[in-house]
């Protein structure tokens, strides 16, 4: 059985940049765009010299909630439920919002093994940023740039750590 990783946290934080450099391919979405049908939903992914099973959470979006917070809320639970590890990320150009707060509550209740990410820190001034993820509770922030590839090895290291 492959180790199962699931990338969460709010929207635009950068998960499904993350998604597509680890995967390798243009498949998860990245706007978010809900009601888009997927066949799969797992997707084996690479980084440096580990291996392991995605999770799509772009996939869940269909679930049958009425308002978008449900939706999140539901596609997020479920993603955990099948997750061996859970990487959790913010913004650190955005810093900790009220959203990454719940979110974070949410991944807590779960009792899974978390890896809290910082991304976007190739934009300037994103220590604050990645100071403020201290205080949610997970752990210490590995800071990346999903889009520019920074910080892979850190994070590799971290999710080698509960592999
Ligand atoms: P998601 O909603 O969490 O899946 O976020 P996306 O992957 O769709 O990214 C949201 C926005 O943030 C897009 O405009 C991305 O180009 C941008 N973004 C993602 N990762 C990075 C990063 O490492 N650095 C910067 N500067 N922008 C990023
Ligand atoms: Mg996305």
């Amino acid at each position: 059985m492959t180790f199962k990783v699931a990338i969460v946290g709010r929207p635009n934080v950068g998960k499904s940049t993350l998604f597509n450099r680890l995967v390798g391919r243009r498949i998860a979405l990245v706007d978010d765009t809900p009601g888009v049908t997927r066949d799969r939903r797992v997707h084996p992914a690479r980084l440096l010299d580990l291996r392991f099973d995605l999770i799509d959470t772009a996939g869940f979006e269909e679930a049958p909630e009425p308002t978008l917070a449900g939706r999140m809320r539901a596609q997020t639970e479920t993603a955990i439920d099948e997750a061996d590890l859970v990487l959790f990320m913010i913004d650190a150009r955005a810093g900790v919002m009220p959203d990454d707060s719940t979110f974070a509550e949410v991944v807590r209740r779960k009792g899974k093994p978390v890896v809290l990410v910082a991304n976007k820190t190739d934009v300037r001034g994103t220590e604050a940023g990645v100071l403020e993820a201290f205080g949610l509770g997970l752990g210490e922030p590995v800071a990346i740039s999903a889009e520019h590839g920074q910080g892979m090895a850190e994070l590799r290291d971290a999710i080698a750590e509960h592999a």
